[in-house]
């Protein structure tokens, strides 16, 4: 059959992609060990479990409204304010099947054809590719480990057309896992409130920060900021509850209820379930955030020393999220048996055919110098697969 013209250019999301050939390579008895992984290994804490049963139990299992249930709605406002003291109305909130749809919608509802939207490079792989299927212009802001992969004011200018409609932000980000202060959001801002843009903030690992760092929310900044802000978030990463898929966008209404009528003539509701579960994340206790916190804070440090001690890697280490994105562009140019390294995917050939690790080239996220290593997988796992890169490299070119 013949594919639309769209079909044909879209591109698979890269690091299912690399989750699958470990799975298999792993289904065919070969001891694998993935950093591939974009979600916590937690499971969902017992009291978000217990409470959704209960619901199920008692047939909370019909349609609900297109854009989620004012119950939700609500414990998404109450969370906003506590943590950010930012105020928002039911007609401000939107739920979808987890952010990436909320994205998707978002994306939908503010761009025509040949917009131009701002995306900072590395980027997490579904901001292009969304644009693109909505008729946009992704225009890619190279960012690079010296100033630790943060735009500023003057990456902005360079980029701004008049086709400019929409900056996308993303911290802690995915997959460098820098974040920005209040003073380098506020050189944002400003450029962002003399230009006429809209932003999209995906604060996705809000609370996966370390070494004391305070997330600033973006609408925070001021009252004209937050009015042209769509803040993006969910339950995923927080509450390790990625197969749930609840996802949420705050901010204008009238974005907010075109959203909604998309959802309503193509997936309808979020699962009704998952919205009840989605309320016990919000409002219920906050006690297992920062346990889970901590230890994906130990496992940061462990994998950042012994990556800064191995020969030709340099890695920066990051303030929050779960990824680190080291630099392997010293070992481009060389040879190991009939073979040469010349880019990311190479390299991330090496590792998974000579020492089985899985990792995720750079070259997906828009930076060909890098590979991405989640570190959301066992202190076990993590000491295994970075001796296993240790030795490797060593064999080869200590
Ligand atoms: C994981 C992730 C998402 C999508 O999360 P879901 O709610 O599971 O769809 C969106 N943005 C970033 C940056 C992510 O890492």
């Amino acid at each position: 059959m013949k594919l639309s013209k769209l079909a044909k250019e879209l591109k698979p999301s890269a690091t299912l992609v690399i989750t699958a050939k470990a799975k298999e390579m792993k289904a065919a008895g070969i001891d694998v060990i993935g950093f591939g992984a974009g979600e916590p290994d937690f499971d969902t804490p017992e009291n978000i479990k217990t409470y959704a049963k209960r619901f199920i139990d008692n047939g909370f299992t019909k349609y609900t409204a297109a854009g989620g249930i004012i119950e939700l709605k609500e414990s998404i406002i109450n969370r906003i304010k506590e943590d950010y003291n930012l105020t928002y109305n039911t007609k401000e909130i939107f739920i979808g099947s987890g952010a990436k749809h909320v994205l998707y919608n978002l994306f939908q509802a503010l761009i025509n054809k040949n917009d131009e939207v701002l995306i900072p490079a590395p980027y997490w792989v579904s901001y292009p590719e969304q644009v693109r299927i909505a008729g946009g212009v992704p225009i890619i802001l190279k960012t690079n480990q010296e100033n630790n992969f943060k735009i500023n004011k003057k990456m902005l200018e360079n980029s701004l057309t008049e086709k400019t409609k929409i900056l996308v932000l993303n911290y802690p980000s995915n997959p460098t896992g820098s974040t920005y202060d209040r003073n380098e959001l506020n050189e944002i801002a400003s450029f962002v409130e003399k230009n006429n843009l809209i932003v999209i903030s995906d604060e996705i690992y809000d609370k996966i920060l370390y070494d004391g760092h305070k997330h600033i929310c973006f609408p925070e900044l001021n009252e004209n900021i937050k009015d042209r802000t769509i803040l993006v978030n969910g339950v995923s990463k927080t509450y390790s509850m990625t197969g749930w898929r609840i996802g949420y966008a705050a901010g204008n209404s009238d974005v907010l209820s075109a959203m909604s009528n998309l959802s309503g003539q193509s997936t309808s509701n979020p699962t009704s379930i998952s919205q009840k579960a989605a309320i016990e994340a919000f409002s219920g206790s906050q006690d297992e955030v920062p346990k889970m916190v901590k230890e994906f804070q130990s496992r940061r440090n462990y994998i950042c020393d012994e990556l800064n001690k191995t020969y030709g890697i340099k890695c920066m280490v990051p303030n929050g999220a779960f990824y680190v994105f080291p630099d392997i562009s010293s070992f481009f140019g060389k040879k190991f048996k009939d073979k040469i390294i010349s880019n990311s995917t190479d390299f991330t050939n090496f590792l998974l055919d000579e020492a089985k690790v899985a990792v995720v080239p750079g070259v997906e996220f828009g930076s060909d110098n890098n590979i991405r290593i989640s570190y959301a997988t066992s202190m076990v796992d993590i000491k295994e697969g970075i001796q296993r890169i240790q030795d490797i490299i060593n064999h080869y070119w200590g």
